[in-house]
């Protein structure tokens, strides 16, 4: 694997600016394509698995951080109060979880709504220090793939099989398998909530949804959120390091704090449970590994520019051109330089398709259409966009995306 930071210079993915900052990257255009592309599959993934989602703000009061625990146990990580005036504090949010929790508040519960599943794709940010930043992969702000699940107790162990089983299927589309799981358990220190019995309840549920997936995980002592144990995806960068991507998390303290609570069949008021999961972990890593573990050669699908159509001489590629673009592929042209440096070039920057027409292609209303494994063949014009439509559509369900498409 080489390094994405790399290869995200040479494929014009993203780009770090010294007067924007460290740890806070720009997404440059073919970089966006790409997350966006991702982004849209999540979200509908998601909304097939049960997902509602929302919109909230990346800030909020200092004082819903305190009543999340986030002040008390994990300011260290944040970027300190930005005081308005005398009786407002704001904090950039250090996580989504609270906002979603209000999202649960904002009226009336009943036993009925549960599970609510809440997700989006949101800012949130970690005072790193310079010194670890780097690419994309350690970041001061970062999109967070996020879902809550709310829950009553009886509940909370098929919603982490759930959970798991819907970061599977994430992980199958993109292209990539986890290097190992974790079960990340409470260490020892002040940094965690000190209430045995909801750590016990928790790696219990844990354990039990690990085994019902078919889960092999490694103890991680030390490696819990400060409200509760979790399941970590781990993923392997180009140096053979480590780091968490996707996440199941339980909790029983955010949902005390924030007084939650649903009426239930009998009328009696209940406390629910909250499951916190990210299934892709932030757009930043998520990219980073995306980046290293396909060498740049994203599936067709997220690619960032899925053909290149490059005209011979004087033939007319428009027609084909806005017949590509009106199915919604992302298509370029490229004119300049002979015709095997433009196909080089395309190799180069990893383009799964090019469409090659020349004269006769021209007047035979046909392609000559090359894709990345090296396959070549000269197809209609139709049959080559109905091939490369279907080629350039996310998968869903349990489709394995091919590594690359043969024409
Ligand atoms: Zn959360």
């Amino acid at each position: 694997m080489q390094d994405h930071r790399r290869l995200g210079r040479e494929l014009e993915l993203f780009h770090s600016d010294p007067l924007v900052g460290a740890g806070l990257p720009l997404w440059l255009p073919r970089g966006a394509a790409a997350r966006r592309a991702v982004e849209d599959y999540l979200l509908d993934l998601e909304r097939r698995h049960g997902y509602r989602h929302v919109y909230s703000p990346p800030l909020a009061k200092a004082e819903m951080y305190h009543r999340s625990g986030h002040l008390p146990h994990y300011a260290d990580d944040m970027f300190p109060p930005m005081a308005l005036d005398a009786d407002n504090a704001f904090v950039l949010r250090p996580s989504l979880c609270p906002h979603h929790a209000a999202v649960f508040a904002a009226r009336g519960r009943s036993y009925r709504e549960l599970p609510l599943r809440i997700g989006e794709i949101g800012g949130q940010y970690r005072a790193e220090r310079s010194g670890v930043l780097g690419g994309l992969s350690r970041v001061r702000a970062m999109s967070l793939n996020d879902g809550h699940v709310f829950c009553a107790e009886d509940q909370v162990e098929a919603e982490v099989v759930a959970a798991l089983a819907v970061m599977r299927e994430a992980h199958r589309a993109l292209g990539f398998a986890p290097s190992s799981w974790r079960l990340s358990l409470r260490g020892e220190g002040p940094k965690y909530v000190d209430d045995p019995e909801l750590w016990r309840r928790g790696t219990a549920v844990l354990r039990r949804a690990l085994a019902a997936a078919g889960v092999d995980a490694v103890d991680g002592p030390g490696e819990a959120a400060f409200y509760g144990p979790k399941i970590d995806i781990q993923v392997l960068d180009h140096a053979g390091r480590e780091s968490t991507l996707a996440t199941v998390q339980v909790d029983y303290h955010m949902p005390a704090r924030f007084d939650l609570s649903y009426v239930d069949a009998g009328g009696a008021r209940r406390r629910p449970v909250m499951v916190h999961r990210s299934a892709a972990g932030s757009m930043e890593r998520l990219f980073a590994h995306l980046i290293e573990v396909h060498d740049g050669a994203f599936p067709a699908w997220f690619a960032p520019v899925q053909l290149e159509v490059l005209p011979v001489g004087d033939a007319d590629a428009r027609g084909f051109l806005g017949r590509a673009g009106a199915l919604g592929l992302r298509v370029e042209e490229s004119h300049s330089g002979s015709l095997s440096a433009r196909i080089r070039d395309a190799a180069r920057r990893r383009v799964p398709f090019v469409a090659v027409i020349g004269a006769k292609e021209a007047a035979e209303d046909s392609v000559s259409l090359r894709s990345r494994d090296g396959s070549v063949a000269v197809r209609p014009v139709a049959e080559a966009l109905a091939l490369l439509e279907a080629a350039c559509r996310p998968r869903k369900r349990d489709a394995v995306p091919e590594p690359s498409v043969s024409v």
